[in-house]
């Protein structure tokens, strides 16, 4: 079995747990000297660095929530000059604003390395040959693992999303070993393939490295089984570092979180208490190493459990439990984060005012899409049909330019939508993952 880094993967906890503190005293001197926010937190709760002596300090210090970042838009919570910084990604906010997050040399190096690892963990070396069908932009997913995937040596092909019969062509012709995407991709990868003829056994895929969506065990079965390989799930997020901060081993049993790396706790969402060893709550992670963009107690909002027995695998650190809930509203669609706000936000400018609407979530073929339903007020009424539908389409282009994802829209007579006391509930999931 390869293990990327056993030094850092295999630490007893006695090693890993001072490292961790050395890094974490660090982490929290650079925040306070460098990281304004930090400071004026630190300050209000009466916190020097000199206060953290030791892991349970932790606790001590404030929780950092996505409406910090979306407040210190664009560059506020850096902690190093932007001369340092080599590279700039962001990821979708609360609102309509990103979160903007950077690089150092040193990071990008941290980063590769840690993608290497899950790689590595789910059996990727320098013979395979990885396609990466996620979107190559702004987002973390495609560029965390396009370089952790050279790190090892091997050879990527860098497709993109979409285009699903040319993923297909090439993955028959150039003989791709593996796959990274969102396990909803993969599934409609298999079924396009069932519909081309084409059988998965004559490819040469091995291996399968989901992430950036909840999945399902049942999922995973059914990925493997139609697809001829063995799949994997592996967490990031970018406000933390992407792709990289935790990995599935061959067995499956959880993803080891890279603890030399990241402190993971658990809290209870409602009251921001740690909660006990082994309990579900909202993962709350400290970056230890990263230098341009550090982050301390990051509140994830994905719901889950740590895992500290040991692994027959030899890694040594505590696997996190698939995430299958959120603390928040935030929906995936098709691997994309959105929020119900940033939909609202749109369909209100449109409409110029409030206006009763439901957003309705799909899966059909494996496909994910998103429907939004609003009701013809006087206003949209009195308009012609040719202008209603120019309505619409300006609801859609507004949505795709704040949320980064196309949905349908349609209009529907007063007072149609389902209500409860008198109530509409925003989201209708019909998902079943
Ligand atoms: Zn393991």
């Amino acid at each position: 079995m390869n293990i990327w880094d056993p030094t850092h993967e295999c630490m007893s906890r006695d090693e890993l747990e001072q490292l961790q503190l050395e890094r974490l005293q660090a982490t929290i001197n650079r925040v306070h000297k460098n990281v304004t926010h930090y400071r004026k937190k630190f300050t209000q709760m009466g916190i020097i660095p000199e206060d953290i002596c030791s892991l349970a300090d932790l606790t001590k210090l404030p929780l950092t929530t996505k409406e910090d970042l979306n407040l210190n838009y664009p560059y506020g919570m850096f902690a190093v000059p932007l001369r340092e910084v080599v590279r700039i990604h962001s990821s979708s906010g609360t609102t309509s604003k990103p979160i903007v997050v950077g690089y150092t040399k040193n990071d990008i190096r941290l980063w590769s390395n840690l993608v290497a690892r899950f790689m590595t963990a789910a059996g990727v070396t320098h013979d395979d040959l990885v396609q990466i069908a996620f979107h190559y932009g702004l987002f973390t997913g495609a560029f965390g693992v396009h370089y952790g995937a050279e790190t090892i040596g091997a050879s990527v092909i860098p497709m993109g999303t979409g285009n699903t019969e040319k993923q297909i062509m090439i993955m028959q012709d150039y003989k791709s070993t593996a796959l990274v995407c969102t396990p909803s991709y993969a599934l409609s990868l298999a079924y396009r393939m069932e519909k081309l003829g084409v059988n998965s056994k004559s490819l040469s895929l091995k291996f399968g490295l989901f992430g950036g969506e909840p999945w399902s065990e049942a999922m995973r079965s059914e990925i493997e089984q139609r697809l001829s390989l063995s799949a994997t799930d592996n967490y990031g997020l970018s406000e933390v570092i992407g792709p990289g901060i935790a990995g599935e081993c061959s067995h499956k049993n959880g993803m080891h979180i890279y603890e030399d790396a990241f402190i993971p706790e658990i809290i209870n969402p409602d009251t921001g208490m740690v909660l006990p060893q082994g309990s579900e709550g909202e993962l709350v992670l400290t970056t230890l190493s990263k230098e341009a963009f550090p982050m301390i107690r990051y509140r994830t909002r994905d719901i889950t459990s740590l895992d500290y027995s040991p692994c027959p695998c030899g890694r040594t650190s505590a696997r996190m439990k698939r995430v299958a809930r959120r603390s928040d509203d935030m929906l995936i669609i098709k691997g994309v984060n959105v929020y119900p706000s940033q939909i609202e936000e749109a369909v209100f400018a449109t409409a110029l005012g409030e206006t009763p609407y439901q957003i309705v979530v799909e899966r059909a073929d494996a496909m994910d899409s998103m429907e939004v339903i609003i009701e013809i007020t006087d206003k949209i009424f009195d308009l012609e049909l040719k202008k209603q539908r120019s309505f619409l389409e300006q609801v859609k282009k507004r949505i795709n330019s704040v949320a980064g994802i196309n949905v349908s829209a349609k209009l529907v007579e007063v007072k149609s939508l389902p209500r409860k006391d008198g109530k509409i509930s925003r989201v209708l999931d019909k998902r079943k993952i």
